[in-house]
């Protein structure tokens, strides 16, 4: 089973067109430094969605994924639910059966208020935090994180290794510590670097690098990275800040595949 992180950026993504600093030069010079807006796909025997940032589509033809079996949606804030557009071609005209999909009840009044009845072309089972779901062999149960009303994250549990994707999240809610000690990978909000502009809804580098050590991960990866939000910072620069922890925190980058066994 494979984990592919489909986008690493925050809000903005880099570079942007209208962004002329020096991590958006880095991001020209060298494609490997551009971040598309943040999802992950884990493939196994089915392939799992998580979130529908803008790029999904150029996304999914990058790493050649024709297929989606079952769709998690974090929360309905632009950087991760814009391309529903498109998941609603693939379930009407594609598939043509609903798409499964995961998220909060919240999460699912939103999009139901702006996007209408989103159940015409989604089979939607709500979750809780706390609550597990079964597919395809993998159990994913829900995280409460610190963001917006009803936005989750998702535990993945492969057997093999257990995986926490928390893109958009403040300081960890207590109660959610004991879920997440001791797993094997946990990709975290990092969005800001140095000054945090939204300290009870996302995390700076120093807070996700004490987060991960807190919890007592085995490898803690760095996405959801804004890059130029406030003081820019290359991803450069960031492989030089977490070089001394010798491989156990490592900076995301769209395309990365992880092996979950
Ligand atoms: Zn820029
Ligand atoms: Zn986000």
């Amino acid at each position: 089973m494979e984990l592919v992180f489909l986008g690493t950026g925050a809000g903005n993504g880099v570079p942007e067109f209208y962004c002329n600093c020096r991590v958006c030069k880095e991001a020209w010079e060298d494609p490997r430094y551009r971040r598309t807006r943040c999802a992950v796909a884990l493939c196994g025997e089915g392939n799992l969605l998580f979130d529908a940032p803008p790029e999904l589509s150029s996304q999914l033809l990058r790493e050649q994924l024709s297929r989606i079996d079952c769709f998690f949606l974090t929360h309905a804030h632009h950087d991760h639910c814009a391309a529903l557009g498109d998941l609603e071609l693939y379930a009407r005209f594609h598939r043509k059966e609903r798409l499964p999909s995961v998220m909060s009840s919240e999460t699912l009044e939103e999009l139901q208020s702006r996007h209408g009845s989103v159940e015409e072309w989604m089979d939607v089972v709500p979750i809780q935090p706390g609550e597990t779901v079964h597919r395809f062999g993998v159990s994913i149960t829900a995280v409460e994180v610190a963001h917006s009303r009803g936005t989750l994250g998702y535990l993945i549990d492969t057997r093999a290794e257990r995986t926490a994707y928390l893109p958009d999240t403040g300081p960890l809610p207590h109660r959610m510590r004991d879920l997440l000690t001791g797993i094997e990978n946990l990709i975290l909000d990092a969005t800001f670097w140095e000054e945090n502009w939204y300290p009870g809804k996302h995390l700076a580098f120093e807070q996700t690098i004490q987060t991960a050590r807190e919890l007592n991960v085995g490898v803690l990866y760095l996405t959801h990275l804004s890059m130029h939000y406030g003081k820019p910072v290359t991803s450069q620069e960031i492989e030089s800040a977490i070089e001394p922890y010798g491989g156990k925190v490592r900076l995301a980058y769209d395309g990365l595949r992880i092996s979950l066994g």
